[in-house]
């Protein structure tokens, strides 16, 4: 389809198809509302995040995805098991041991070129225009409010739609928030990973098989390792930039194979099988939005709030953003009002998650601290962090956090995440 110059008119427009535009816009479409998504990159495209965590099923159910999941060829993931840096192994956390064996307590490793093509999709089959290879270039304002995005398209073309709402799904580009200032860097979690891809290394077999774990390095730096499917193992290590640039070493390919050495089960398991050759590097990647929403627009995953990865909670939290955001926009366009205001329990549910997990993430980092030493002074904090790992994170974690703070300093919540209802600059 070759879009009309100017003049085209959609009741939403959505900006990125990662899994926070496409479960917005399946939720939207399948509402019958006209929605539009632009995403700039042609599917399947690359994508980093391929761990499931067990909450990440109700999203995917109120999808209706999970039939697609169960019958995909993903690895089944069942547990968490966490490896000291001379090798001694952790017993495997079973989802199972606190969750339904059917549901919750299954979850999958996934590829994202494959799990993100199979969400498009699933918007698509559920009534929204996609159009790929289609980049947002611009926001374009009334006065206050965005009232639809200029986009350039594969030949080149440029064009506008304009739409009562625009869904910020660009991931970490955060379009609107990099644009508009409103874009606060995490003030202590500025990691590096470095990741590549190994073929034929050792794995667990059964159960164990989709196991990710969670391999210890000195400085509280930490490899992961997360099987998939042909064969592929996904592993990569995140630690502080001056730890893993120490002595000048530069390429990805050095710092990663130094600190195979780090860690003698990653060093047994990468012993056999090779990488592909292709490393990637990603830097200073926890970081928030000052605003949920603002006239005419709301941000949604990672554009709204992005968290360092070691619980993996990204795509369960860029996944239920984009439903609770869909159900405000479909109140909000049957109502006839999108106003900033109506986004405001939207921005709250998704601190609260986010702030949950950034609690538990400076704990994990802080150099004295350990899981075990909580659970054994106070044993029910045991299914509390399980809760909170597994991302039940509108939970209240406050007893757990009173817990944490007898042994390390737990970080007060941020001040963002409400809608702006003054000026949005335009850009
Ligand atoms: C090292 C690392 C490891 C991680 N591991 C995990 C993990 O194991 N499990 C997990 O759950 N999460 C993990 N994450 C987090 C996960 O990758 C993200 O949280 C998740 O992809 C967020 O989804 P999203 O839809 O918000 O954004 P994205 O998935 O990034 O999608 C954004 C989309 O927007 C498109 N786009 C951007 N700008 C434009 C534009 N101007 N116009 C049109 N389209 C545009 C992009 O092409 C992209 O397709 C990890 C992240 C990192 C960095």
């Amino acid at each position: 389809m070759s879009p009309s110059p100017s003049s085209e008119n959609y009741d939403a427009i959505i900006i990125g198809a990662g899994p926070a535009g496409s479960s917005a816009g399946a939720l939207l479409a399948e509402y019958g509302h006209r929605v539009l998504i632009l995403e700039r990159e042609k599917f399947p495209r690359y994508h980093i995040g391929e761990s499931l965590i067990p909450f990440t099923f109700q999203p995917l159910q109120r999808l209706g995805m999970i039939p697609k999941m169960k019958g995909s060829h993903f690895v089944k993931k069942y547990s968490v098991r966490f490896v000291q840096p001379e090798g001694g192994r952790s017993q495997p956390f079973y989802f199972f041991n606190r969750y339904d064996k059917d549901t919750i307590a299954q979850s999958w490793q996934v590829l994202r070129s494959e799990f993100d093509q199979m969400m498009l999709d699933n918007a698509r089959e559920k009534g929204a225009d996609v159009r790929e290879e289609s980049s947002v270039t611009r926001l374009i304002m009334d006065g206050e409010a965005v009232v639809g995005v200029a986009v350039t398209d594969r030949a080149g073309r440029t064009y506008e739609v304009r739409a009562p709402i625009t869904l910020d799904c660009t991931g970490k580009e955060a379009f609107a928030s990099n644009r508009n200032g409103w874009r606060e860097r995490d003030p202590f979690l500025n990691k590096i990973a470095v990741w590549t891809y190994y073929k034929d290394s050792k794995r667990a077999e059964g159960l164990d098989e989709g196991e990710t774990t969670v391999a210890f390095i000195p400085h509280k730096g930490w490899f992961w390792h997360i099987p998939q499917h042909n064969g592929m193992v996904s592993v990569g290590v995140v630690a502080d930039g001056k730890y893993l640039t120490r002595d000048g070493v530069k390429d990805p390919q050095a710092m990663f194979e130094r600190e195979i050495d780090e860690n003698l089960w990653i060093k047994d398991h990468l012993s056999v099988g090779r990488s592909t050759g292709e490393y990637w590097v990603t830097s200073e990647y926890s970081r928030h939005s000052r605003y949920c929403a603002a006239p005419g627009l709301a941000l949604v995953g990672d554009a709204f709030a992005f968290l360092d990865p070691v619980f993996s909670s990204g795509v369960m939290l860029a996944l239920k953003s984009g439903q609770l955001v869909a159900e405000t926009v479909h109140a909000g366009l049957v109502d006839g009002d999108l106003s900033p205001e109506r986004f405001a329990d939207y921005g709250a549910a998704m601190r609260t998650g986010v702030e949950n997990m950034r609690k538990l993430v400076y704990a994990f980092y802080n150099p004295t601290f350990s899981f075990k030493q909580v659970i054994d002074r106070y044993p029910e904090a045991g299914g509390d962090i399980t809760d909170c790992l597994s991302g039940d994170l509108s939970k209240d974690f406050s007893r757990l956090w009173s817990q944490f703070r007898e042994f390390v300093p737990i970080p007060d919540d941020l001040p963002y995440g409400e809608p702006l209802v003054a000026t949005v600059a335009a850009k």
